[in-house]
């Protein structure tokens, strides 16, 4: 935003929130109707970059100020069984699912779906957090016993394990016009259910499957009339797409569209949300994202290479944790793929840059 000229006022129920390094922060819980009240007499708009704001409150400023993407598009993204439902009501197919709310219903569905299934918290997961994987029926109670707590509080879904052939996300972006804008499809890694690699333009991918993914992502948007940034995750399978969820907020695997696109991510949200023209979601080349997971390694082997950035979250190191990512980009496929090798080996890190060596070959 501050390139633009706009001012910005963060609010947060965390005191010490990283935003208060660069910008004005009020304090509040999100159930605090008088400081929320306070706070939307002070802004223009509304917008959020985490997914978990309760919808409630949304609403509540909403009624005050103009809050985009609506409280509504973000209620629906918040719940893991409304969300699949909207994509199969929009024409996107997903993975068989179904809503678990009792050990009963747990046992039910995987004798429906079949195993290997995943078991996920409706609401509140990331980063592959509130997950319990089930491969045979012995598996029941221990995902009970690690979800059932969760699941009585905000409700558990089962879904059927997709043996995808890889992940893609859509990348989107959505004016108060309805003006609709998509970066090039971007390929993913994920280790142990967090994101570990990006790959943008992803590599190998047919038109054909491109404008389909494209269609549903504006499908999807459309009938949330969805204003700003949002990604669409999706498995490949047998050249069929499924949805797997979408994030209605800035990406993580956007977040190479920083120094790899024209426009970034988080630009072009803040130009939607505010009814600006959308930038250019064009390319200047190949990009790869590598995601530090836990703890930064060593920034030299990054900074050393050309068009390569680096990005430290300034978070304390702790297991699981993303702490920062860097921004590999080129002009083509082939230097990219040169670089990667170079900077992988330099990091001690081949393994986590192998599957875009892999592709980009
Ligand atoms: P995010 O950090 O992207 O918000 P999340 O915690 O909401 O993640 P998901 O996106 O549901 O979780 O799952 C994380 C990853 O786990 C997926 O990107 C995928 O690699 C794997 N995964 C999730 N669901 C399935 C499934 N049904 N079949 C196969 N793999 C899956
Ligand atoms: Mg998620
Ligand atoms: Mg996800």
């Amino acid at each position: 935003a501050s390139p633009l000229g706009l001012r910005t006022l963060v609010v947060d129920p965390v005191a010490d929130s990283c935003a208060g390094q660069v910008t004005d922060l009020v304090t509040a819980e999100w159930g605090d109707a008088a400081a929320l009240a306070e706070f939307a007499g002070r802004v223009d708009a509304v917008t959020f970059d985490f997914e978990n704001v309760p919808a409630a409150t949304a609403e509540r400023l909403a009624a005050q100020v103009a809050v985009h993407p609506n409280p509504r598009a973000l209620a629906v993204a918040q719940d893991r069984l409304s969300e699949k439902t909207l994509f199969r009501e929009s024409g996107l197919n997903t993975p068989e699912f179904a809503a678990v709310d009792s050990r009963d219903d747990l046992a039910a569905a995987v004798e429906r779906i079949g195993l290997p299934a995943i078991l996920k918290t409706r609401r509140l997961g990331y980063d592959g957090k509130g997950q319990f994987r089930l491969k045979t029926p012995a598996d029941i109670d221990a995902a009970w016993a690690a979800l059932g707590e969760a699941g009585a509080k905000h409700g558990l879904i089962l879904e059927a394990f997709v043996p995808f052939d890889r992940e893609l996300s859509v990348l989107a972006v959505r004016g108060r016009d309805g003006e609709f804008r998509t970066w090039p499809l971007t390929r993913n890694w994920h280790v142990d259910g967090v994101l570990s690699l990006s790959l943008a333009p992803a590599p190998g991918t047919s038109d054909e499957l491109e404008q389909a993914a494209v269609a549903q992502a504006r499908a999807i948007a459309e009938r949330l009339d969805y204003v700003g940034v949002f990604a669409l995750e999706l498995f490949v399978r047998n050249g069929e797409l499924l949805g797997n969820e979408m994030a209605p907020r800035v990406h993580n695997s956007g977040h190479w569209t920083i120094e790899g696109a024209h426009t970034s991510q988080f630009e072009n949200h803040v130009r939607a949300v505010l009814g600006l023209p959308l930038g250019d979601t064009g390319v200047r080349g190949a990009s790869a994202m590598l995601n530090w997971i836990g703890e930064l390694p060593d920034p030299a082997p990054v900074l050393a290479t050309a068009d390569g950035h680096w990005h430290d979250y300034g978070k304390e190191a702790r297991p699981g944790r993303k702490v920062g990512h860097a921004t590999i980009c080129a002009s083509d496929a082939g230097s990219l793929r040169a670089k990667l090798v170079e900077v992988g080996a330099g990091l001690g890190r081949e393994e986590q840059v192998a599957p875009a060596i892999d592709v980009l070959g």
